[in-house]
């Protein structure tokens, strides 16, 4: 590897990034907006404040976070220093999705760049404008050699993946997530890969129905439902059903209006292609609330389903958009049941007041990551790793978790010239039984 950086410049460029981020942040707003109509406070919180909080929080630990790490040595090595040195992987690529297309492509981008990485970005196709004004601020903050952005779509993609690269960062859908396993595979290229799947939210005979469903229709209607970890659908005790429905049919109309197309604080859904792939998986269903559609302004209401057939469309497969089926359970078996008909989900949620059932819950299932009687929100703790398992994913990030992930961790000895212990060399003639006691009070 050519390409060097110290702490220092990565640094600088990383102030300079946010300098820059900070004098457009109402471009990028702007750029999210026309994009799909993302309200200007969704935009700020989930997108731009994420951002700069990052980078803020990236500066002031770079160089702690870079500083090699003593461990306690082994003494099997007596006299030693161990540690760890954590160095760049080399050339990095990373792919983004169009759902949060600004976060998810700078987010993995800063902490590469920290690691000392050369990074090559690609932004999604599907939101245009964003990734515009993301080429933009890149080629004002970096060198070509730092950070490149090579805008595309599949074709771009399929010819940056076909290169070879020391780590490949992943976020979109488990069909294309498989495609960039595979082309990393060719040459053992690590990879991480944030996926989506089918959220469960799960809601107790003993839940606060009227928080769950406030909390509920944020976490869900965020960006349209288009969040990789909103609530894909509910599963509720029987009796809970028609009081959960009718707090959640108010809490939609306190949060969007009896209009929610006139809403400000609503998305739109990406593009035509989307819209009727959600209209097709409403059609066919029994709507309690919203469904109504305007394919001329990529509309789909907040939309609650009354679901009892697994097989439907709408089970089937990542909803990813603001529809959410509700499914009723008699016994605590069938939730089991139901949730391991899919594979393991990026999300899932439980509201209850029942603090053995909520630990249960989050215990018996294997999924990347989740919250009890919230949604969403462990998303926004940089403490907390963020990523899947199984086919919602592998790897995790966040904070100096982001950090660690782009650089290789490696391990010295350092060992002392003062003292050289015999017992490890041939011959072994009769070191056999010092061995196996050297062991034992290890
Ligand atoms: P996508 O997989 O269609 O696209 C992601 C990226 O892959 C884009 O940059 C696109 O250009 C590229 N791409 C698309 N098709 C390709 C192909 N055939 N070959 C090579 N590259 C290709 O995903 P999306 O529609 O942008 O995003 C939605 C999906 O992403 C959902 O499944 C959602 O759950 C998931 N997601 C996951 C996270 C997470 O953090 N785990 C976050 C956001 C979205």
């Amino acid at each position: 590897m050519n390409y060097k950086s110290d702490i220092q410049s990565r640094k600088e460029s990383l102030i300079k990034l946010l300098d820059v981020i900070i004098k457009h942040e109402n471009e990028i707003i702007q750029a999210l907006y026309d994009d799909f109509k993302k309200p200007k406070f969704e935009a700020i919180a989930t997108e731009t404040s994420y951002i700069i909080t990052e980078l803020k929080d990236t500066i002031k630990n770079i160089h702690n976070w870079s500083k090699p790490k003593r461990v306690r040595p082994s003494l099997l090595n007596f006299p030693s220093t161990d540690y760890i040195i954590k160095e760049p992987y080399g050339k990095v690529l990373i792919i983004a999705p169009w759902n949060y297309p600004f976060q998810l492509a700078l987010c993995p981008m800063i902490s590469a760049v920290a690691a000392g990485n050369q990074v090559v970005l690609k932004p999604s196709e599907l939101t245009p404008k964003t990734s515009a004004i993301i080429l933009e601020i890149i080629e004002k903050v970096f060198q070509h050699e730092q950070v490149t952005v090579i805008e595309g779509g599949v074709e771009e993609t399929q010819n940056l993946l076909a290169q070879r690269w020391d780590y490949i960062f992943f976020t979109g859908s488990v069909a294309v997530g498989k495609i960039v396993a595979k082309a990393a595979a060719k040459h053992l290229t690590p990879v991480t890969l944030e996926l989506g799947g089918k959220n469960p939210c799960i809601i107790d005979e003993t839940a606060n129905l009227k928080l769950a469903a406030k909390r509920i229709v944020w976490g869900k209607f965020l960006n349209a439902g288009q969040t990789c970890i909103a609530p894909d659908y509910i599963l509720i005790q029987k009796d809970m059903k028609s009081h959960f429905v009718d707090f959640m049919k108010k809490e939609i109309t306190k949060a969007f209006g009896i209009n929610p197309i006139d809403s400000p604080d609503f998305a739109r859904i990406i593009n035509e292609k989307n819209w009727h792939r959600l209209s097709s998986m409403i059609e066919p269903q029994k709507v309690i609330f919203g469904g109504d559609t305007a394919i001329k302004q990529c509309y789909i209401a907040p939309t609650l389903i009354d679901e009892d057939n697994l097989d439907s469309l709408l089970m089937k497969e990542e909803i990813f958009g603001p529809i959410l089926p509700i499914i009723s359970y008699k016994e605590e078996i069938e939730i089991s049941k139901i949730i391991s008909n899919y594979e393991k989900p990026l999300a899932l949620y439980v509201f209850s007041d029942d603090k053995i059932f909520a630990k249960k819950m989050v215990s018996t299932f294997s999924f990347g990551g989740g919250c009890i009687n919230d949604t969403v929100s462990h998303f926004s703790n940089k403490r907390l790793p963020f990523g899947g398992v199984g086919h919602s994913g592998m790897g995790a990030y966040h904070g100096q978790l982001s950090f660690d992930l782009f650089s290789h961790h490696k391990g010295i000895v350092k060992k002392a010239n003062w003292l050289d212990i015999k017992l490890r060399y041939a011959p072994y003639t009769n070191k056999i039984e010092t061995l196996k006691k050297l062991l034992k009070w290890l």
